[in-house]
This record gives structure tokens, sequence and C-alpha cells, in this order.
């Protein structure tokens, strides 16, 4: 073989290596790019199946850029509250602004010490106004993406779903049970927490002065044997809420049971305690009731006591009111006697 004859096998030899090496590559490539382009559409659809789930489950995300505040929520999330994106501004404080007054601080005091302690978890319950003005409840939860990451860098995740529902249910239990079911005003428990309430911080601030008047609608049953029950039960009713309407917003009346009412007075001299009671006495014996085609009247016979810090006990003052409202009846009804000390 000439010299020529060799350079140009070697050139043919190099030239087809070349290509092959060349189309391996071209091949590698294109099954990366297929790979790439699978790949993404793959994410793209996780994203997108997260995004459906999300939205069914009402559920609300949002992420918050700790180092300029910016606060971005789903289209699911203000959907809860009644919002479109091009609504509402990815602020932090267009979010806190929406916090409920009586809320706020303990949701921005428990973002606070997640995260000084990230290896805690961030969690809260408060209300949010929707857009059309009223409160929903939600349960909020969230995280640092990386907790080690400088604070400039640094992007929390939160979710978040109206839990109104629940609240308010757990609310009308929590009034159900303080509520005297006839008459809608509180009840023997509430009225003995307060009083034993009033009892402690009398202890504390011995000038205060803490009344208990005990009422009791005279003759009761008569009303009860007279008309019936249902008649009864009105007198019930209008008792209560002639009480409730006597009474200042720092006083507690309750139904202790049956014709039993009680009052807290706070704050009053002996005096205007008893001057209130006076006054109530003759409110009630002034009104009548039409029940059909009867008029109803009856009248109240009171007790008074003073709290004091050294009972030894909270219901001794009641105790107390009771002796009094036993000789209020024993006294001819209708008028009211103080426990002397
Ligand atoms: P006094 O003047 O000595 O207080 O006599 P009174 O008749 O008012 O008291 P008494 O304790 O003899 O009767 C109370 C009655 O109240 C008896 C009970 O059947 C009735 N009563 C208790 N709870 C209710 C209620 O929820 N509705 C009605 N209608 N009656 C009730
Ligand atoms: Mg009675
Ligand atoms: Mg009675």
């Amino acid at each position: 073989m000439s010299t020529s004859q060799f350079v140009l096998w070697l050139s043919l030899a190099f030239n087809v290596g070349l290509g092959i090496a060349l189309w391996n590559v071209i091949k590698r490539t294109r099954v990366r790019s297929n790979e790439l382009a699978h790949s993404r559409s793959q994410t793209v659809e996780a994203e997108s199946r997260t995004a459906i789930a999300l939205a069914g489950a009402d559920l609300g995300v949002w992420e918050w850029r700790l180092s300029d505040d910016q606060f971005v929520v789903s289209e699911a999330g203000l959907a809860i509250l009644g919002y479109t994106p091009q609504e509402f501004p990815a602020m932090a404080s267009r979010w806190q602004a929406l916090i409920h007054p009586q809320d706020a601080p303990q949701r921005a005091a428990r973002v606070q010490a997640y995260l000084k302690a990230p290896s805690t978890r961030y969690e809260c319950e408060f209300r949010i106004r929707h857009k059309q003005g009223h409160w929903i409840w939600v349960m909020e939860r969230g995280r640092l993406l990386d907790a080690n990451a400088p604070r400039q860098a640094q992007m929390m995740v939160g979710t978040f779903f109206d839990i109104s529902a629940r609240k308010n249910m757990e609310q009308q239990l929590l009034r159900m049970a303080a509520t005297d079911e006839l008459t809608g005003v509180p009840n023997r428990r509430v009225f003995q927490e307060r009083l034993a309430m009033e009892w402690a911080r009398l202890k504390r601030q011995p000038g205060q002065v803490v009344t208990v008047a005990l009422c009791d609608i005279n003759h009761f049953k008569r009303i009860n044997d007279t008309y019936g029950h249902d008649a009864g039960d009105m007198v019930l009713k209008h008792f209560a809420s002639t009480l409730a309407n006597t009474v200042r917003k720092n006083d507690l009346a309750a139904r202790l049971g049956g014709e039993e009412f009680a009052v807290i007075l706070q704050d009053d001299t002996p005096d205007s305690a008893q001057a209130w009671a006076e006054r109530f006495r003759l409110a009630v014996a002034a009104t009548t009731l039409t029940y059909g085609e009867h008029v109803l009247a009856y009248t109240v016979s009171i007790g008074l006591a003073q709290l004091r810090a050294d009972m030894p006990a909270a219901g001794e003052a009641l105790k107390q009111a009771d002796h009094a409202l036993y000789r209020a009846k024993g006294n001819g009804r209708n008028q009211i006697a103080v426990a002397v000390g």
C-alpha cells in the first residue's frame, strides 16, 4: 500500500469512528431530552394533581418569603376567604390584617415561637374575616422549608382549612352547658364557679364588696296548681328576663333551680345592694302577665348576704343568704332580709 493510500484509509477510518461517536452522542442526547420532557410533564401532572387534591380537600396553602414578607396564598385558599388571586395582594401584612383582633396577638406569638425553635411545630386556630365580612375559624399549620437556611433565605409553607362548623358546635355546647334551658340565663354551675372566683378575688383585693342575693318566687306552686305547668314556665321566663335586665353587666344572675334564682352583685356597698334588691322586689310586684284570659301576678322574697374573704368556703355566703331568705318568708313574704354578718 502506498503512503497516499494509507493516509486515505486512515482518514476514512477516523471519519467513520467520529461519525459513530457523534451518532452515539446525538442518540444519548435525544434519549436524555426525551427523559427530561417526560419527567417535566410528570412534574406538571403531579403539581396539578396536588392542586386538585388540595382544592378538593378545601385546603388552602400559603408560601411566605421571610426576607421581603411576600405571602402567596393558593387559589383554593383564597376561595375559602371569598377572594380571587387578582383581589389579594401577596403580602403577609394583608393576611395578618384579616385576622380577628382578639386572635392576632396569639397567632403572631406562635409564629415567632416557631421561628425561634423550628424543631417544634407551628399550629394555630384563629378567626379570619371572609370577604363578605363574617368571621370564619381556620386551623393553620406551617413549617420552614429549610430551617437551617439563613433568615434572609427562609421560606415558610403553611396550610389552612375552615373549622367553623366544629368551632360553632363547640361554642354551642359550651353555651348549652352554661345556660338554663327554660329561661336562657346562666345555670347553677356557672353561678358556683363565679362565686368561687369572686371569693378568690376578695382574698387578693380585700377592699371589694360582693353581695349574694337569693331570690325565690312566692307561692309559685299555686301558679302551677291553678293555671298549669305552662303558666308556671311562662312566669319563670318572665321572672328571669326581668332579673337579667335589672342587673348590671358585671353582675351575674343565674337560675339555681325550680323558682329559685341568685345574683352576684359586684362592687356595691351593702346599702346599694339592698337598694337594688328593693327596686327589683317592687318591679316584680308591679308586673302582671296575661295567660289566656287570666292575668297573673306574683311576688318575690329576697335574702342578701355579703361574701367575705374570711368565710370557710364561697358557698357560705349562699347559705347565709338562704337563712335570710327563710326569715323574709317567715315574716310574710314579698320582702327582703339581710344576713347579719
Ligand atoms: P314559697 O312561697 O314558700 O317559696 O312556696 P312555693 O310554692 O314558691 O315553693 P315550693 O317549693 O313549695 O314549690 C316550688 C314548685 O316549683 C314545685 C315545683 O313543681 C315547681 N317547679 C320547679 N321547677 C319548675 C319548672 O321548671 N317549671 C314549672 N312550671 N314548675 C316548676
Ligand atoms: Mg317559692
Ligand atoms: Mg323555693
